[in-house]
Parts: C-alpha cells; structure tokens; sequence
C-alpha cells in the first residue's frame, strides 16, 4: 500500500554531521540544493570543504582508536546496530521517499517502493554478514601456528552521486559498517538531504560518536580533501569515469590510500529475433529509461539482429511515445526531471550531436514543459557504432537502437568499448545466452531481465567502469585487511 505522499516534508537537517552531532561549516558557507521541477531552492546547506573534513578524519579516528566503544563492541552488536538502522528506516520510509523525490526528482512510487526496498534490504543484509566474515587457521609448515584475521581497513572516506542517493549511501555504509569502518562521507551536492537525515539515523540506532560523519559540500573542494587525505585509509567512489581518474591520482599522490571506484558505463544490450518481441522491447525500454536514463548500468547501445530491427524500433518509439512524463507525486508519473541544469544541458548536447552525426531521431529530443529539467523520451534508431550517442555515457533518456547480423559480431561491437559495468542479451536460445553472457566483458550480465539488483549479488565494473566490488559478500573484501599471525610454538600436531 503506497501512502499519499506529503509534498512538502519538513527539511530537518541542514548541516554537516561530525562526532554525531550538527555543526556549521568552518567557513561559514552554505550551498543551495534546487528543486528539479520547478528549479527554485529547496533550501541552503552547510558546505563542508577542507577544514570539515579534517574534524570529520580526527573524530573519525579517535572512535577507531583501539579500546573505543567501536572497536571493543562484539561484532554480532554491529549487526545488531545496522539492523535497528534498518528499522528506523522502515519507521521512516514515508518520509524518506517524499525527501528523495523531492530532492532528485524521481517518481515518489519509485522512491517508496524501490529505493527504499532496497535500501531497508541493504541495511539487512549486511546486519547479517558482521559477524561472519572471519579468518582461518592456516596449516603452516614447521611449529608455528597460523591465522588469519579479517580487520577492518580503517577510515574509510566515501563520496556518492545522487542518481540514487539513499541507495548509494546504503552500498557504502552497509558493508563498511559491517567490517568495524569509521566513515567520513560526502554526499552528492545536488541531493545532500536524505543523507544528511540518515547520519542522524545512525545516532539514534546507537552508533558511538565519529564512527559515522557526513559532510556535505562541493567535489573539487570537500571530496578532494578526502581523497588526498593522509588519514584516510581508503576511498570509495560513484560517479563519472572522469573523476574516477582524478580519485585515484589523489590517492596515489597521498598516502596510496586503497580505492574502489564504480564509474560509468555504454552498457549493450543484445536482442535476438527468436526472443519475444513484445517482452524485449519492453526489457529495453526500461533497461534504459528506469531512473530518467540517470543509470550507470542503463541499456544505452541496443544492439538488434537485422530481420526484427524494423518492427523492433517502430514499438519501442511507440512505447517511449506513451512514456508519463510529468509531475513525480503523481502516482502514474513514470518519468521526472533530469537531476540539474548541468546534467539538462549534456544530454541536449549529446542529442544534438547524434541528429548531426546522422542518426535518425523518431521522437522525443526536446525539452518537455516550460520550466525544471524535463527530456521528452527520445529514440534514435540507424545509430553507428562510433557515434558520440553510441560511444558516451549520455546519463538521460535517450535510447540509442543499433542493428546486427551475427553473434559473434553482436559480441565483438558489444565490447568495443573502454565501459564494462553491464550487459544484457535477450533471446530464447540457451546457447546464445551463454555465449554471449561468457564473452561479453562485463560485471553484470542480464539474462532477458534487466536492472535487476539485489544486495546479495556484486555490483562493478571491468575496465574504466570500475575497480573492485560492490554489494553481495564481495563486498567485504574492499574493507577487510587481512592480517595474518604466526606463532611459534613447541610442538605441532595434525
Ligand atoms: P561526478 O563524478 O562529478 O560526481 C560524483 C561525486 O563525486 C559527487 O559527490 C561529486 O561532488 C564528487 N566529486 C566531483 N569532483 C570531485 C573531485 N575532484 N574529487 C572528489 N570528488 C569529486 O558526476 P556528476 O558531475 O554529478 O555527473 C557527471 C556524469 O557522471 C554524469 O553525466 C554521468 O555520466 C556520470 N555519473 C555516473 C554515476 C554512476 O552511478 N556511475 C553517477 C552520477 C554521475
């Protein structure tokens, strides 16, 4: 049962979280975060920057201490921790969904059942794995005795887009939380206030003072100081390819602090002719426009095998012809805003771009409305390989219909890309299913479904896409040290 939504939820939290409690920023600045819809301020934010967050590291690094309430607590306790977390969330998805559509733009349905199912199940699922991702005792040679034990990195340092803001912080704490981290995070300037609502979550759950620390603010400025920091054990990164590159510069030229990166993506999705068409154009219609296209995984290269191509690309124009645009509390809303004005103008730019280059436009390419962030669904079909439309990650609602003859030609044009985050191929024939899922490089394949997520399975990508993984018990390894203890003993026994 959906509740009506209040469109208008009261903003409680506006400044930056520290040692569990609100404080402003030292420079006493703050920032605007707008309003996709309607493009008016929402209300201003304290903007962290360099200063904050190195009272985030310092108190982030006094609850690691050894002996702190954190470090001394039963790893079962931790769990304990996430899932009343999880509670509290549950307590407040109501709320939690109408600040996320708020703040975003997305559908409030959306919100309400899918960000914050996800979410709560996050939460859950890594309550469960704290005390379970343990060491070994090692059979060493000689009279030692050998084991291994799975520590926590230490200060983690997180920064998160706001495609999905909940559900990225979720990704992030969930797991680090898990393995004994302390986090200073920084949340996405275009969407700071669900993040901001649960840091103060994580005090009411119980988590000790600097385990938890959300700094909102600006990229260049409060995410840098995290990824060049001296204190900061690791980084963990969503975002563009571009400041992919700049994050691990910064850790490089630091402390050679860990990273993980999840990054953008071109995914393909192969459709074969014996596939049911009805079932695939609809797979593909929502593989790419599922969240306004703002997916890093998003569908963007359909790949088509020549006999169905025609009548493939008439109903998917039609389907995107029939797409509900419009106000996101309404319950029929499919599509919102576009997140910004930035991210408004990139995708009219790249639509432009694929009219020059030839592609035929079949509809949508226009703003829809007269005022917030709005793209009409947009199909190009006859699009070429290197196209930019085929080529960059376009980020919005624009649908990219490509046309093959051959698998192993689907295959090979699948993976001319520098991307690997997702792939997906439809068709009724196992054979092609498995070839086609074995030699695409990609971390996630989709077998006639797409966009299906769940904590229990990794997330990330191959080549510029990523580096390591996200979600499932992989997870774990990007915030585990793994120490191992030798010690020498008089005599062993089998
Ligand atoms: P971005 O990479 O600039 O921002 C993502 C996060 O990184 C934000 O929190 C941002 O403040 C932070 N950041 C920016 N510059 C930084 C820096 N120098 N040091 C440290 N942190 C920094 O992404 P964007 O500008 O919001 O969007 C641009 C494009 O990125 C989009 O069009 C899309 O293609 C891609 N994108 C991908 C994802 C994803 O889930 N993989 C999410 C958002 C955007």
């Amino acid at each position: 049962m959906l509740p009506k939504p209040d469109t208008n939820p009261k903003i409680q939290y506006t400044q930056i979280f520290i040692n569990n409690e609100w404080v402003n920023s030292v420079s006493g600045k703050t920032f605007p975060t707008i309003n996709p819809c309607n493009e008016e301020t929402i209300c201003e934010v304290q903007e962290g920057d360099r200063a904050d967050v190195n009272k985030a590291v310092a108190a982030a690094k006094e609850a690691f201490k050894l002996g702190s309430p954190w470090r001394t607590m039963d790893a079962s306790q931790r769990g304990r921790l996430l899932n009343r977390l999880a509670d509290l969330i549950e307590r407040d998805r109501h709320y939690l969904a109408c600040l996320e559509t708020l703040d975003n733009g997305k559908p409030y349905h959306i919100s309400y059942n899918t960000d914050l199912h996800l979410v709560i199940n996050c939460y859950r699922y890594y309550a469960g794995w704290t005390d379970k991702n343990h060491g070994k005792v090692i059979p060493v040679d000689g009279n030692f005795f050998s084991y291994t034990r799975h520590e926590p990195v230490g200060i983690c340092g997180q920064i998160i887009p706001w495609n999905f803001p909940l559900l990225m912080q979720a990704w992030k704490l969930g797991p680090a939380l898990a393995c004994g981290n302390v986090v200073v995070m920084k949340p996405a300037e275009q969407t700071p206030l669900t993040a901001l609502y649960i840091a103060q979550l994580t005090k009411e759950a119980g988590f000790p003072p600097g385990v938890v620390n959300m700094i909102p603010g600006y990229g260049p400025t409060a995410g840098a100081a995290i990824s060049e920091h001296m204190d900061i054990d690791k980084v963990c990164f969503t975002g563009s390819t571009e400041i992919g590159h700049v994050i691990m510069q910064a850790a490089g030229k630091s402390n050679l602090k860990r990273v993980s990166l999840e990054m953008g993506g071109k995914s393909p999705n192969i459709i074969f002719a014996d596939a049911n068409l009805d079932d695939a154009v609809e797979t593909a219609h929502n593989g790419l426009f599922f969240n306004h296209g703002q997916c890093c995984c998003a569908g963007s290269r359909i790949f088509v095998e020549e006999s169905i191509y025609d009548e493939f690309v008439k109903r998917s124009v039609a389907r995107a012809q029939k797409k509900a645009v419009g106000n996101p509390w309404d319950d029929g809303c499919e599509q919102g805003p576009q997140v910004d004005a930035e991210q408004f103008a990139k995708i009219q730019g790249l639509i432009e771009s694929g009219k020059q280059e030839g592609a035929d436009l079949l509809c949508g390419g226009g703003r829809w409305g007269d005022k917030g962030y709005f793209i009409e669904p947009t199909v190009f079909a006859n699009v070429t390989d290197n196209m930019r439309i085929a080529t960059e990650e376009i980020f919005g609602p624009v649908q990219q219909i490509m046309k093959f003859k051959t698998v192993d030609e689907a295959i090979e044009r699948a993976n001319k890309t520098c991307y690997g985050l997702a792939a997906a191929v439809i068709t009724n024939d196992l054979n092609k299913a498995i070839i086609v899922s074995n030699g695409v490089r990609a971390g996630t394949i989709w077998v006639n479904c797409y966009n299906v997520f769940s904590a229990m399975t990794p997330f990330g990508g191959y080549k510029m896409s990523g580096q390591g993984r996200e979600l499932g018990e992989y997870a774990l390894e990007g915030y585990t040290e793994v120490k191992c203890v030798i010690t020498k003993i008089p005599e062993k026994n089998s």
